[in-house]
Order: C-alpha cells, then sequence, then structure tokens
C-alpha cells in the first residue's frame, strides 16, 4: 500500500528560506511526500524576497513580526502560532532550519505536540553560547530537541556527538551549495539598476555584507571606517554593501559611508542577484553565515568580519580568513588581497567544504530512510554517522 508522509518545513528569516527553497522543491518533486511550508515571517521583507524568488507559496504564515520586536515576544508568538498550525496541518515530520528564534522555538512546539523534528543545518558551534547570540543556543535547543540531523560536515556530525547526539545523524552537504544552482547563470542580467554597469566602470568588485548582532556599535563602525579608507585608496575598485534593514546597521552605514562614488550602500539585494554578484566579484567581506559557505563555492576568497566562527571548515581549506572588526586589521587583509596576486591565487581556490550541490536529495532520502521507505541510499550520499537509521 502507498503512504505518503506529511512533512512541514517551517522558517522565518532570508537565509532559512534560501537554504530551505532547494529542499522544499525536492520534497515536492517525490511522491512519497506530501510537503507543505509554514512562515513564521520573523522577518517579513526578505524572507518574502527570497520567496518570491523561489516561487514558495507558504500555506501557513504566522507573521510574527513585529516593529523593534523582543526575542521572547517573539518566541511566544511563534510558539503559541505553531500550536495551532501542527493542530490543523498534523505533520509526519516538522523541519526547521539552522538557528534562529524560529528555529528554536518550533523545534520545542513540535517536541511537545509529539512530532518528530528534523534539523537541517544541524552541529554548527562556536561552544561559546554568547556568541553569536543568540544562534548558539538556539541550534543547541534544536539539536537536543530533534530527532534527525541533517550534518552539512563529518566536523558537524563529530560535534553533535561529543554532545551524545548519535542517531539518525546524516552528513549531507549544505542546501545552500544547492541552492547556488538556481541562481547563478553565465548570461545573468541583474535586477538592481546600480549593479548592471559594474563591470565597465570599474576593474574589481568587492562584495560586502555587515549586520550580524555581535557587529552592532563599536565593531561595525571599525569596519565602516576600513571600507572608507579603503574606497579611497582604489578608486578602481567598487565597493558594493547590500544593507539590512535593521536600523542599528543601517544608520551606522549611512553615517559612515554615504557619498562615496565606488562605494554603493544598496538596499537588500535580490537572492539571485547577490549570488551572480558574488560569483563575479573579487572577494568578499562579511559577517555573514551564509556568505562564508557561498563564496567558497564559488572560488572567491571570504574576510571573514568576526572574531569566531562556526565555519571552520573554509578558513582550514584556507578560502576565507578569519580577520576580526579591528579597522587596522580589515584593512591590511583586503590590501592584501587587492594587491599580492599570489596571496589572492592562494585564496581563490573554487573548493566546496559545505558540499557538492546534492544535500537536498540526499536530505530527502534520509527522511525516507528514517521512515522505512528506503534502504540507506548508496553513494554519493555523504555517509550516516554512528548510529545512524538505527
Ligand atoms: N543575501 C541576499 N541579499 C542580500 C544579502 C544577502 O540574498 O542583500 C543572501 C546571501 O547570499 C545568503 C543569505 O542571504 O544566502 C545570508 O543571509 P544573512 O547574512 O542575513 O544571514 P546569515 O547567513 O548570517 O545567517
Amino acid at each position: 500500500m502507498s503512504r505518503t508522509v506529511e512533512v512541514l518545513s517551517v522558517f522565518g528569516t532570508r537565509p532559512e528560506a534560501i537554504k530551505m527553497a532547494p529542499l522544499v522543491a525536492e520534497l515536492q518533486r517525490r511522491p512519497l511526500f506530501r510537503s507543505r511550508v509554514c512562515v513564521t515571517a520573523q522577518h517579513r521583507e526578505l524572507l518574502d524576497m527570497v520567496n518570491r524568488h523561489f516561487a514558495i507559496s507558504p500555506d501557513f504564515d504566522l507573521d510574527v513580526m513585529r516593529a523593534g520586536q523582543t526575542l521572547c515576544g517573539l518566541a511566544s508568538r511563534v510558539l503559541a502560532g505553531m500550536e495551532q498550525v501542527f493542530a490543523q496541518a498534523a505533520p509526519a515530520l516538522v523541519l526547521v532550519h539552522g538557528d534562529t528564534a524560529t528555529t528554536a522555538v518550533c523545534a520545542l512546539a513540535a517536541f511537545y505536540a509529539g512530532i518528530p523534528v528534523g534539523h537541517v543545518e544541524a552541529g554548527l558551534r562556536t561552544f561559546d553560547r554568547r556568541s553569536p547570540f543568540p544562534e548558539e543556543g538556539n541550534r543547541l535547543v534544536a539539536g537536543h530537541l530533534a530527532d534527525i540531523h541533517f550534518a552539512p560536515t563529518a566536523r558537524n556530525a563529530q560535534y553533535l556527538k561529543q554532545e551524545n547526539i548519535k542517531k539518525n545523524v546524516y552528513i549531507t552537504g549544505n542546501t545552500v551549495i544547492d541552492a547556488l544552482a538556481y541562481t547563478v547563470r553565465p548570461d545573468y542580467a541583474f535586477a538592481q539598476p546600480a549593479l548592471q554597469d559594474l563591470a565597465t566602470r570599474f576593474a574589481h568588485t568587492v562584495v560586502v555584507t555587515a549586520h550580524r548582532r555581535e557587529n552592532h556599535g563599536a565593531p561595525l563602525e571599525q569596519i565602516c571606517g576600513a571600507l572608507r579608507t579603503l574606497a579611497g585608496r582604489y578608486p578602481d575598485t567598487c565597493f558594493v554593501y547590500p544593507v539590512h534593514p535593521n536600523p542599528a546597521v543601517r544608520q551606522t552605514a549611512e553615517r559612515l559611508l554615504s557619498g562615496l562614488p565606488n562605494l554603493l550602500l544598496l538596499p537588500p539585494l535580490d537572492t539571485a542577484d547577490m549570488h551572480n554578484l558574488m560569483a563575479r566579484c573579487r572577494f568578499v567581506m562579511t559577517d555573514s553565515g551564509g556568505l562564508q559557505e557561498e563564496a567558497p563555492a564559488l572560488g572567491k576568497p571570504v574576510l571573514v568580519l568576526r572574531r569566531e566562527t562556526e565555519r571552520p571548515e573554509a578558513i582550514e581549506a584556507g578560502t576565507a580568513l578569519l580577520c576580526g572588526t579591528r579597522q587596522e586589521a580589515v584593512v591590511a587583509a583586503a590590501v592584501r588581497l587587492l594587491e599580492d596576486e599570489a596571496a589572492y591565487q592562494a585564496m581563490a581556490q573554487a573548493i566546496n567544504p559545505y558540499g557538492d550541490g546534492r544535500a537536498s536529495p540526499r536530505i530527502a532520502d534520509a527522511i525516507e530512510h528514517f521512515f522505512g521507505l528506503r534502504e540507506l541510499p548508496p553513494p554519493p550520499f555523504l555517509g550516516c554517522a554512528e548510529g545512524g537509521g538505527d
């Protein structure tokens, strides 16, 4: 007798949506699943941009975002909202992604409702609960409540094992690499007008993003100071900074960086614009997690504007450099990439420590395996950590 597994994918922010979109598409393609999507809309505008791009129409929308929202307010709206959604949708499995409030609280709501939870992008750790805050705490909560764990790398699976999470751990790669296959095109035409003639006006483009909570205030001011110095010193290089709408970020960036001819402060970019810009840039300067994964896959060096990272694989592979947020350190690292061709080439290696672009089919295979609908998948399944599938 044929059986359909009801899977509810829940996400609330831009990076979650980008990384869940290829998996949602994969689940929809498979007849064994009935795939539905719930958004919490923890971020409204940025999330909707991604959903439009990937043609995802959510089946449930909690619309929890409020002006000046606090973590507790957000968490309580997600918890109450998910209870209603579970009552209506009755999923056999809830999928959450990564490390946001949506991730942790939705995992908790599913646990309370007795519904198994699958955690996509499991096992990332800095081992410092305060940094990044609240992400490290959120992924700990989700990881310890989840029933199936989709670890992007062997290291992530190892970290779970150290926390005694050994059952149903699948090493899959990161779905963000799958997403690049949907967006990056050699003949791509940019939607954002300011990006359309960059290649003719400048010798190089450097992509910048900085918005993480731990960089608000003095660290972001240092980063902006570095960008000002670099833009002044290299007029043939365009620094493109799509600015996060968070007022704490936007006000600082506008105050310190407005009025420079080769420093573009732009509104958030559509995902395809962002990925294609990265594919054509010289290098990336960022505090974002997603960009640390995407840039190495595109062969672009990354200067990580943070003190620590839960993504050490690219640093060990030599394609990313943890340079902190001090102005002089950021300037020095960027100058090296702009002036020292050998140093640049050493970092500009197209490597994929985060996967081969087939994480979504592996996750779908693993879910089928979890529900007893298939044998452990053959290669190129990356692996099943010890005890996986028990
Ligand atoms: N991104 C985007 N438009 C932008 C900036 C980022 O589409 O203007 C994408 C980026 O390519 C990556 C994701 O958003 O896939 C990263 O999101 P964010 O930096 O907000 O979160 P993090 O990765 O730090 O969790």
